[in-house]
């Protein structure tokens, strides 16, 4: 454990180094759309910014993609030696014994997709569960989850109710 934890710090320290050195601004983009916007002479669809936009930054992409794996899969590790509680793993027990999720039952939290997961709002309390869908558990557990608009992982997706859709902050912002 100690081992993984030195090697995976190095890792993403040293891909931070790398990530800084050239980060993805945003400011940039934007101007980099509207200098291909005038070009074109023709509005186009955001999604086809951003594919555009996308290939051109392909390597970037590509490393902070894995920069964002790697901290996932660190923040993974911390979070399963910090579950293992007595009480949570009772908790999940007696919650699949005795707790069924109804057939189409929609996401308390955002109202619009299947509920598939049972989350406990206390541990103490193991029949007491929010019927929640899968990005919705995300987001309460602060894991990352893909965005509906731009398609990648972030930290900060969350339901946009006029929207309809998951959004990280920075297409929300965009918007
Ligand atoms: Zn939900
Ligand atoms: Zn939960
Ligand atoms: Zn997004």
């Amino acid at each position: 454990m100690k081992e993984y934890r030195e090697k995976n710090k190095k890792r993403i320290s040293e891909l931070k180094r790398k990530w800084n050195l050239k980060p993805i601004n945003i400011k940039k983009k934007n101007e980099y759309m509207k200098e291909y916007n005038q070009k074109l002479g023709v509005k186009k669809h955001r999604k086809e910014y951003n594919e555009e936009w996308r290939s051109n930054n392909k390597e970037k992409l590509k490393e902070y993609r894995e920069l964002t794996e790697v901290k996932e899969s660190h923040n993974k590790r911390q979070k399963h030696y910090r579950s293992q509680n007595p009480e949570k793993i009772k908790a999940q027990n007696m919650a699949s014994y005795y707790l069924k999720i109804p057939k189409g039952q929609l996401c308390v939290r955002c109202n619009k997709r299947l509920a598939k997961h049972k989350h406990h709002e206390d541990y103490n309390k193991p029949l007491e569960v929010i019927f929640v869908c899968d990005s919705c558990h995300k987001q309460i557990h602060n894991t990352y989850s893909s965005c509906e608009n731009c398609g990648e992982e972030k930290e900060d997706v969350r339901y946009i109710d006029h929207h309809k859709e998951f959004m990280c902050g920075d297409c929300y912002e965009k918007d």
